[in-house]
């Protein structure tokens, strides 16, 4: 199925979008593992998959796409997808970045600001007054949301309605909601990214990225970008990342109940200062969340008492959860973040739970016996 029927639900459109449909065809999307094509008489169709794509990558762009009523756009990793979109912006443009995102894309930032590309300032995701005074002053909007690692929500609803700038773009990075929690298309962004490398793919053996947008010149200016600086998905990882995109509902429902289920634990837990999980009541972004989100996503942080040292023992002594820098796997992850460069606005014993497939008492038992 090549076009998502109206009215079919995501979780069945999972199952089925993204797959050849002749007879005969195979029912998975093959992996092409082709760079060059034969041509036809006039020297057209697809020639070169630099530029003209592989069946592997359309089968995935179709997937995703179809999940956002958008077109999809493949890359070989999230930041590639990020990088391209930094790409479309004018020499001397301003850029509104979140104090808290991912690091890599501060660095793209950081790095654009320094060689003279565009000036950028830093808000506060949680503060909606900020970014609406934003709006009307930058060409780039970028908002990260559940952001990472501190879990702050962004009113995407309202920063997408505000008056921007003409040309302004507003860019969601939704790698911690995946479409199916969250919509950003929806509340007014002009592009949605993610790194597929984390839960689309679900199994941490691929890294790749995409760019959702419904503004059919964005997309062409994305692909063109792809394109010419050789951004584009390799086969098997496109095979990959469909084949756990098929899973995604199902992976996602089971490691949300199970996130909010550590979250509440760990609220309780003498050797724990704070939580951060929107999920919780008592969080700051739970309201908005509760409104804006699908589900809670299944990333939790939490800052262990006694600081960097006390939270790295904790990462020594687990055994089910694995002491890794990722997320969005079928196995649980957890990292300290303050540890990695471009952090340091961190409380030092900030641990990122990514929570994944496992048994929640038996989760519970190795982060309790760890703490
Ligand atoms: N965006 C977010 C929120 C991330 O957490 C990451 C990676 O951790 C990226 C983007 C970058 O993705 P990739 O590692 O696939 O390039």
């Amino acid at each position: 199925m090549d076009e998502r029927p109206p009215g079919l639900s995501d979780d069945s459109w999972l199952a089925a979008g993204g797959r050849p449909a002749e007879p005969g065809d195979p029912l998975n999307a093959p992996i092409v593992p082709a760079s060059n094509f034969l041509l036809d008489e006039g020297g057209a169709g697809i020639s070169y998959s630099r530029g003209d794509s592989t069946a592997t990558w359309t089968a995935l762009e179709s997937l995703l796409g179809g999940l956002e009523s958008a077109t999809a756009i493949a890359f070989a990793s999230g930041m590639a997808a990020i990088s391209s979109v930094f790409d479309l912006l004018p020499v001397g443009a301003h850029v509104a970045l979140p104090a808290d995102c991912y690091q890599g894309v501060a660095g793209v930032a950081d790095d654009g600001a320094a060689a003279g590309r565009w000036a950028v300032e830093r808000l506060a995701t949680d503060d909606t007054a900020a970014w609406i005074a934003a709006a009307g002053r930058a060409d780039l909007l970028w908002v990260e949301s559940p952001s990472n690692p501190l879990l702050l929500v962004a009113d995407l609803a309202a920063i997408g309605a505000a008056d921007r700038r003409p040309g302004g773009l507003l860019v969601v990075d939704n790698t911690f909601a995946t479409p199916l929690n969250q919509q950003p298309l929806d509340r007014g962004a002009d592009i949605a990214v993610q790194s597929t490398t984390k839960f689309i793919g679900g199994h941490s053996d691929l890294l790749g990225g995409v760019a959702t947008t419904r503004n059919p010149d964005l997309a062409a200016r994305l692909d063109r970008n792809r394109t010419l600086r050789g951004a584009t998905p390799g086969a098997l990882e496109s095979f990959l990342a469909l084949r756990g995109a098929r899973t995604l509902a199902l992976r996602l429902e089971r490691s949300q109940r199970t996130a909010g289920v550590l979250a509440e634990r760990l609220s309780g837990h003498q050797a724990v200062e704070h939580v951060r999980y929107p999920g919780l009541p008592g969080d700051p972004g739970h309201e908005l969340a509760a409104e804006q989100l699908g589900g809670f996503g299944s990333i939790v942080s939490f800052d262990v008492a006694g600081g960097g040292d006390a939270a790295d023992d904790v990462c020594r002594r687990v055994r089910l959860i694995h002491h890794a820098t990722s997320l969005g796997g079928v196995e649980s992850t957890m990292e300290r973040r303050a540890a990695i460069a471009g952090q340091k606005h961190l409380p030092p014993g900030l641990l990122r739970l990514s929570v994944g497939i496992e048994d929640p008492d038996d989760l519970w038992a190795d982060l309790d016996r760890a703490l």
